[in-house]
């Protein structure tokens, strides 16, 4: 009898064992299942590409431009605005004068460490700034006001067509027809008509025309900054166009604000950018 009740269970177990195998593999095979990606529809995928566009783009991306310019240079103060540049590594647009670059040998060689410095962008501010500053005569004849322009960017061959008018905030581009002084306005629809872009500035950092000394310091001409993007006093919203001229931070002391400005300015939240990037300006 023992013999038999032995063979009763091992026949038992023979019956029970693939099917508890079989139930423990439909168990398994049924939370495999339920582990599968729950699927979403076509709003619900929206939904999750933006949040992790969203998340994962950084670093953000700064909403206002701001585009530091400087004038009249190669001169004495080119060379202490080029290094402050370098050390803090922002991109400038410097707005050469051509017969600056050949009036010196000194001049000559800035002019060079400025174009192999890869940081600055080098743009047009006629050959001679208006035959030496004499504005009204020389903007009263456009045709030979353009061949000036044109005189600078051969000489320099400039890559660009960017132009500032020397003692005028007059804009043509794409996107901005301005004109402070309308006696002026016939040179620069006559450079437009040319193919060049001109830039004028939002904002500048003024100096005293007898000793060069800055009239604001470094946090003063900050707030200035902030109030223009604030007050939408831009002539393109949210890009702000700084002109500042090198021959002011020849001296240690406006140098020294140049350098603080510019480290100030980096922990805002405005990204700098060279002249060309301006919207509508010729490249
Ligand atoms: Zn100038």
């Amino acid at each position: 009898m023992e013999t038999s009740s032995e063979e009763g269970e091992q026949a038992t177990s023979k019956i029970f064992l693939p099917l508890l195998l079989s139930l423990l593999f439909l168990a398994c095979k049924k939370t495999i299942h339920e582990m599968k990606p729950v699927k979403v529809n076509h709003v619900q995928k929206t939904i999750i590409d933006t949040i992790q566009k969203t998340t994962t783009a950084l670093p953000k991306k700064k909403k206002k431009k701001l585009y530091l310019t400087f004038d009249d240079g190669p001169n004495k103060g080119s060379s202490k605005v080029l290094h402050i540049a370098e050390e803090e590594q922002v991109p400038i647009s410097m707005f050469i004068i051509g017969e600056h670059v050949y009036a010196s040998r000194y001049q000559t060689e800035v002019f060079d460490s400025i174009e192999n410095s890869g940081l600055v962008e080098i743009c047009n501010h006629s050959y001679t700034h208006a035959w030496q500053n004499h504005y009204e005569k020389f903007y009263s004849n456009p045709d030979s006001a353009v061949k000036d322009f044109a005189r600078c960017a051969d000489s320099l061959h400039l890559e660009n067509k960017i132009v500032r008018m020397p003692g005028r905030n007059i804009w043509r581009t794409e996107n901005t027809s301005s004109t402070d002084i309308k006696r002026s306005a016939s040179t620069g629809d006559s450079l437009e008509s040319a193919g060049y872009s001109v830039i004028g500035w939002d904002l500048e950092w003024t100096y005293d025309g007898k000793n060069l000394e800055l009239k604001m310091d470094a946090d003063s001409i900050l707030k200035e900054i902030d109030t223009a993007y604030a007050r939408n006093l831009t002539k393109y919203p949210d890009h702000l166009v700084f002109l500042a001229h090198d021959q002011v931070y020849a001296d240690p002391n406006d140098s020294a604000q140049l350098h603080m400005f510019i480290r100030k300015l980096k922990q805002k939240d405005y990204e700098l950018l060279t002249i060309s990037k301006y919207p509508g300006a010729s490249q």
